[in-house]
């Protein structure tokens, strides 16, 4: 895994270099032609990876073997800046990152000095093939396999059959890493442009990211020699996928946020604009407080727990497949409905291709399906929570909301109170589904997955927001504590009320639920959500004029 990281210096030129690149180079008029046209636009991509002008695979390559060693927080910030400036292009730069995670978290010593070496050296694209025809979220399901080739007893090689599909950089790049179903389990194994019975499909013709190439792969008989096994030992494979699931979710999630913020900013720069009835949308709260303020609440939740997850990442911690989960569930929901919301509040114009948002919405809709759809992330995240619950005996949520109290009495302006009326009714929703055993019913748990996001993320935006105030937007404190209230104002009134229906709907049988929900509580807690909402407003108005 990536170390702690670079320094805040070389961070800040990097995205300093990559802002300039990208006003010089990727003007909007440039970008909404390869939208057009359908293009992959290789030139831009050996620009970006060209050590002389800006090296960015190297952000993503531990030092040892030439690269920058960045962290998790590093590759978040650049994330965040690739995928407001173009999401398919980003697309592009995260395959190569994919591509080369079995070989970094599973190689042998030599395999990572050798073939993470030469992704350094040579600039070489790369392409990450999981998915196939039959096996997308279930991937255990696949059928690629890999057939040993024996010489005297001993494997020297194997011949790998099958298809792949929907792959990124899948028609470009140089080096492959494939999952196959060896004797032993599936295994990953790299695969090299040109190997002989190794073909690639036309580009898929995609709703958004048309800047990036997706294509099938098909392969039979491919051979490759075995020191092609990743890690040297077959049936790892899975769990080398899952072992960086933490940080590439961080990753895409990065994306989703970057791309909506950048169709909100538009949005809320139009709405200066834009005068309407005598006065200009911006001030007009039937209109800021429906399509601007509760996205950049949501957001700026889903960076806290971005954050959160990519420092804990940097300082060593392994996992985090539940957080990145949470992480990526929320910043690529938040994003996809703030960028439809963008297109909303340009109205017209918001529906054509001129004004950018159009083409950000077909975009950043791809982020709530790769890298784990919103529904797996939704499962993903209930199933572990619902063990924390049943292990601690529901302590794990009453005890954060004990925190999280606590912390209110210190800094009251945080919404830590709101966070922490989302996670008693959390709680008391889990509870009451464990005593009626309700998660018998898989849209009941996977609902959970989507109530838990929501809490937790309204906890570490309040627990963060004056500890860890974040460098990465231009709003101030003040301005993200509003946020803050906003957010875990609404966390608590939709877990208690989506948690209420879904319970009863489901079957419940405690008569006094609503109130064990403290429900009156929750609908009291709403007070001052008007005059925080003109507050963010007029904030979010001064800061993107
Ligand atoms: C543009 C693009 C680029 C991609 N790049 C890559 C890449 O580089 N490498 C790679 O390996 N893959 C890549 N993918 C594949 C991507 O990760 C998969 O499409 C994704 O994981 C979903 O798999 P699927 O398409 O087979 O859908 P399915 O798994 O069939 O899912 C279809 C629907 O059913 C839901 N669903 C699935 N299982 C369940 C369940 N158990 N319970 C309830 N609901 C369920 C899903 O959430 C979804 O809504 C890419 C896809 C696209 C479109």
């Amino acid at each position: 895994m990536a170390g702690a990281g670079l320094d805040s210096e070389t961070r800040e030129m990097i995205l300093d270099t990559l802002r300039k690149y990208a006003d010089k180079k990727l003007t909007n008029e440039f970008l909404l032609k390869l939208d057009h046209e359908d293009r992959f636009p290789e030139e831009v991509l050996k620009e970006l990876y060209d050590p002389m002008q800006l090296g960015l695979h190297l952000l993503f390559i531990p030092e040892e073997f030439n690269g920058l060693g960045g962290g998790a927080y590093d590759i978040y910030r650049v994330s965040e800046l690739m995928a407001a400036i173009d999401l398919g292009v980003a697309t592009g730069v995260l395959a190569t990152f994919l591509g080369s995670d079995p070989i970094r978290v599973g190689g042998t010593p030599e395999q990572k000095a050798h073939w993470m070496g030469r992704v350094a050296d040579e600039a070489l694209l790369m392409a990450y093939g999981a998915t196939e025809p039959q096996a997308g979220s279930d991937l255990a399901s696949m059928s690629t396999k890999a057939v040993p080739v024996e010489e005297n007893g001993a494997i020297t090689g194997y011949k790998i059959s099958g298809r792949k599909q929907w792959i990124s950089n899948g028609a470009v790049a140089d080096i492959y890493t494939i999952l196959a179903l060896a004797p032993g389990g599936p295994s990953w194994f790299v695969v090299e442009k040109g190997a002989e019975g190794f073909a690639t499909g036309k580009p898929e013709d995609k709703h958004g990211i048309r800047a990036s190439n997706t294509s099938a792969l098909f392969l039979e008989d491919v051979y490759v020699p075995a020191d092609r096994l990743i890690g040297a030992v077959e049936g790892q494979g899975l769990a080398q996928a899952q072992a960086v699931f933490g940080y590439t979710r961080v990753m895409v999630g990065a994306f989703g946020m970057g791309a909506g913020w950048e169709a909100l900013k538009r949005a809320i720069r139009y709405s200066h604009e834009r005068i309407q009835a005598g006065a200009p949308l911006s001030e007009k709260q039937g209109y800021t407080h429906k399509l601007i303020v509760p996205n950049a609440a949501r957001l700026e939740a889903a960076r806290s727990y971005i954050e959160w997850v990519a420092e804990r990442l940097d300082s060593g911690e392994e996992g985090l497949q539940t957080e990145g989960a949470v992480a990526k569930y929320m910043a690529t929901e938040s994003g996809n409905k703030a960028a439809e919301d963008a297109i909303q509040a340009l109205g017209g114009y918001g529906y054509t291709k001129e004004y950018m948002v159009e083409k950000i919405k077909r975009d950043v809709r791809i982020t709530c399906i790769y890298e784990g759809t919103s529904e797996i992330m939704e499962w993903t995240i209930a199933r572990d929570r619902w063990q924390q619950h049943l292990k601690t005996q529901g302590a794990f949520y009453n005890e954060w909301a004990t925190r999280l109290d606590a912390l209110h009495a210190t800094e009251p302006q945080n919404g830590a109170n709101y966070a922490a009326l989302a996670m008693r009714a959390l709680a008391v929703i889990l509870e009451r589904a464990r005593l009626d055993r309700l998660t018998r019913n898989q849209h009941v748990l996977f609902r959970l997955g989507e109530l838990i996001a929501w809490a937790e993320t309204a906890a570490v935006f309040a627990e963060r927001v004056t500890q860890k105030p974040t460098e990465a937007v231009n709003l101030d404190v003040p301005t993200r504590q509003a946020l803050a209230r906003i957010h875990g104002r609404a966390a608590a009134l939709k877990v208690a009320t989506d948690g209420l229906q879904w319970a009863i709907g489901a079957g419940q049988t405690d008569p006094n639920l609503a109130g064990s929900l403290n429900l009156p509580g929750i609908y009291a807690a709403q007070a001052g959500l008007v005059d925080d909402m003109n507050f963010a407003r007029d904030q979010l108005n001064h800061a993107f004029k």
